[in-house]
């Protein structure tokens, strides 16, 4: 794994919004607010999503500027917005904060997808990633730091407000591995399903990781609702090592082992997420080597064909073959769905829009 280089011109400073009920309740207490105050504020940033104190009507100015002077309102800027004319994906730009006050030329990417059973949200949890799949564009200049709960929400309330619609689901598999940002990544997902915020359904949020175990097991003891997914993409450590450098530190027994801990937990189905490499990972012997190591496990399989990134040679695998490794794991009673692709008409890969918005 790489080093994490924390950027020494952060503004240190606490965001508002990064505050949960109970914390912003705590803090106004100190204060020596009116409790109702909490409840008020609240409404403002997590179901009203103002952008600045002033917005906050009913707050008397006094307070605000005392809140201001103590506590950034983090907002993201929309940099940019492509939308597809097939399907109505969008996949968005936003400016973190220090965008502004120190140059960083950094920025995020989130992506809307609109399904029948309503609006999916696909957020970043890191600016950046270290993880260093060698077959994803999100990790190619590394991490540049971690988001803060109120980055990854502020993601789903300005798409919700750009497109004038409720978002319903939200998996987190943009930019960033959610478990190496763990207490950002848990409390953000009690955030966005606390009551008094947007409400969102916890079955209705995914995390996705490429297994990084002893987080895995302290997350099976959350109490969440969440779906997990798993990267796993190979069928054993070896191909596994080829594609993920976190294979030659974890092995998949591990992983898997740490993913049945979550579902004996929370009994949550497990899916496992995997992408298909031509000549890597998609022969007829990869699909029996998988069936082995998920047979009768409650789970379920999603192929993607890899989206092949200009820095790397891997190819995605023909559809033929796609199909054919589908067969054999139906016929093995594991449940499997091909991935459909979304906006094929604005296709990059994960953090491809990113990277050439940071090369520009
Ligand atoms: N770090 C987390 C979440 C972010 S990546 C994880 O590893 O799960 C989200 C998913 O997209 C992962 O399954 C990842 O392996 C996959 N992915 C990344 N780049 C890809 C590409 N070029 N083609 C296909 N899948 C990709």
């Amino acid at each position: 794994m790489y080093p994490v280089f924390e950027r020494k011109d952060r503004m240190k400073q606490i965001s508002i919004n990064s505050l949960t009920k109970e914390e912003l309740t705590q803090q106004l207490k100190e204060m020596q607010e009116p409790a109702f105050r909490a409840g008020q504020i609240y409404d403002w940033l997590h179901v009203k999503h103002v952008s600045s104190y002033d917005q906050m009507l009913n707050v008397p100015k006094q307070l605000r500027e005392k809140l201001a002077a103590q506590y950034n309102l983090t907002v993201l800027k929309q940099v940019e917005v492509l939308c597809s004319e097939i399907d109505g994906t969008r996949k968005y730009l936003f400016q973190i904060p220090e965008y502004e006050t120190t140059l960083v030329n950094n920025v995020i990417e989130s992506v809307l997808m609109k399904y029948k059973h309503g609006n999916s949200v696909c957020i970043s949890s890191q600016v950046g990633c270290r993880m260093g799949c060698l077959f994803c564009a999100s990790t190619l200049g590394g991490l540049e730091r971690n988001l803060e709960p109120a980055e990854m929400l502020e993601q789903i309330y300005r798409i919700q407000e750009d497109i004038g619609e409720r978002i319903s689901n939200i998996v987190i598999m943009g930019t960033g591995e959610p478990m190496d940002n763990y207490d950002n990544v848990v409390k953000f997902i009690h955030m966005i399903s606390d009551k008094d915020g947007l409400n969102i359904s916890q079955r209705n949020i995914t995390v996705s990781t490429c297994g990084l175990i002893e987080p895995m097991h302290r997350f099976a003891k959350e109490d969440l609702q969440v779906t997990l997914a798993i990267s796993l993409h190979a069928p054993n450590d070896t191909i596994r090592k080829t594609m993920m450098p976190v294979a030659n530190s974890i092995t998949i027994r591990e992983v898997i082992e740490a993913a049945d801990a979550y579902y004996n937990e929370t009994g949550r189905r497990i899916s496992y997420e995997y992408s298909m490499v031509k000549d890597v990972n998609d022969s007829d012997a990869c699909a029996m080597e998988l069936v082995k190591l998920l047979r009768g496990k409650n789970c379920h399989v999603n192929l993607i064909p890899v989206n092949p990134i200009e820095e790397r040679n891997f190819t995605a695998s023909v559809a033929s073959n796609i199909q054919n490794f589908k067969n054999i794991l139906e016929k093995n009673r594991i449940n499997v769905t091909i991935r459909r692709e979304m906006g094929s008409d604005i296709n990059a890969a994960c953090g491809q829009l990113r990277k050439s918005h940071a090369e520009k």
